[in-house]
């Protein structure tokens, strides 16, 4: 009696141990179908989450938001990066907040947008939810996340002035294609290059191509990447996604979190078919306006569906210690096994 008691003691307490001691780094895009939510678990249990989805729909993002993080396992977002105030962004906070305790919140300061009736909007509601849990970041600076490295690499429509250590001169940069000065939100973008082992994931937010031309100009500033979640939910029709950052960082994975018809076309899937030696493209949802070659592979899609049908599965990464890291299909459970150059 005595001995059963304390092995099912024991068998709790292991349990309890291995919640406390994860071993991968886990980074979940949530379907906020358009909008950007990604939930990244480091190795030691603290969580950031980036963006909050869009605000309305019965707080749809925010309930998608807090049904990953319990699946996660988390009962509270230890921090919220928001990379800049669009409400595809920024939307889904005020509900989040109520369904779950936040803690820090990082952003890249006043919204360019805040004397425009909408941006005013987002503003205020964001400054109401957000109180005093402020952190204005810049480039060069890093958010402190137990177990990894995160170097933030743009801030309110700067860039990181040096190159970081794995920086190289880019032969991409001759001839290639310029675009006009951004003066909108998505230029503001807080993006940054979080470092785990060997395995590296960029995340820049809706960065646009004049930014992006910066952070790859003359050098490219980061360097190769593993992981890069597609700038601007997939380029959006060529507001984002400059071959000469993208094809340069050679990701091997990309995630692209689209909507069913924003942010992801035909032109945006032939930049990321293009980039040397990439191993796999996942997507969010299958582009409705893309054709049948120019959406990746139907498993690699976590939701072929649209509208009221829309079942709002995630994609996530688990990456280990050792530079592995898996991706997982959660409507299918497909996965695939990649490993960090
Ligand atoms: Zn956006």
């Amino acid at each position: 009696m005595r001995t059963l008691k304390l092995a099912s003691l024991l068998a709790a307490a292991a349990i309890l141990l291995a919640a406390q001691t994860r071993r991968t780094l886990d980074i979940y895009w949530i379907d906020v179908e358009g909008g950007a939510s990604t939930l990244i678990i480091a190795p030691s249990g603290e969580s950031l989450l980036v963006d909050t989805g869009f605000p309305g729909n019965d707080d749809r993002d925010a309930k998608r938001i807090q049904a990953a993080a319990v699946a996660a396992g988390l009962t509270k977002i230890d921090n919220l990066v928001i990379t800049h105030f669009h409400g595809d962004h920024v939307g889904g906070l005020a509900a989040l907040s109520k369904a779950m305790p936040i803690g820090k919140i990082w952003d890249h300061g006043e919204s360019i947008e805040a004397s425009q009736p909408n941006g005013a909007m987002l503003w205020q509601n964001y400054l109401a939810a957000a109180g005093n849990k402020r952190k204005v970041v810049k480039p060069g600076d890093k958010i402190p996340l137990a177990g990894v490295d995160i170097t933030v690499v743009s801030a309110n429509g700067e860039v990181i002035a040096k190159p970081m250590k794995r920086g190289f001169v880019n032969e991409l940069c001759e001839g290639a294609e310029r675009k006009p000065t951004d003066n909108t939100e998505n230029s503001r973008s807080t993006g940054f290059l979080l470092t785990y082992g060997k395995f590296t994931f960029l995340d820049v937010g809706d960065l646009t191509w004049d930014r992006e031309m910066m952070l790859a100009c003359p050098t490219n500033k980061i360097g190769e990447v593993s992981l890069m979640q597609a700038t601007h939910h997939g380029f959006s029709n060529g507001q984002s996604g400059a071959p000469a950052l993208i094809w340069s960082l050679k990701p091997q994975v990309v995630v692209v979190n689209n909507g069913a018809r924003k942010g992801f076309s035909n032109g945006g899937y032939e930049t990321l078919a293009k980039i040397p030696q990439v191993e796999g493209i996942w997507q969010g949802h299958k582009g409705a306006m893309n054709d049948a070659d120019h959406n990746t592979s139907d498993d690699m899609i976590a939701n072929l569906e649209e509208g009221a049908a829309d079942k709002g599965n995630w994609i996530k990464a688990s990456v280990s210690s050792d530079g592995k890291f898996t991706v997982t299909n959660n409507r299918n459970k497909f996965s695939k096994t990649y490993t960090s150059r």
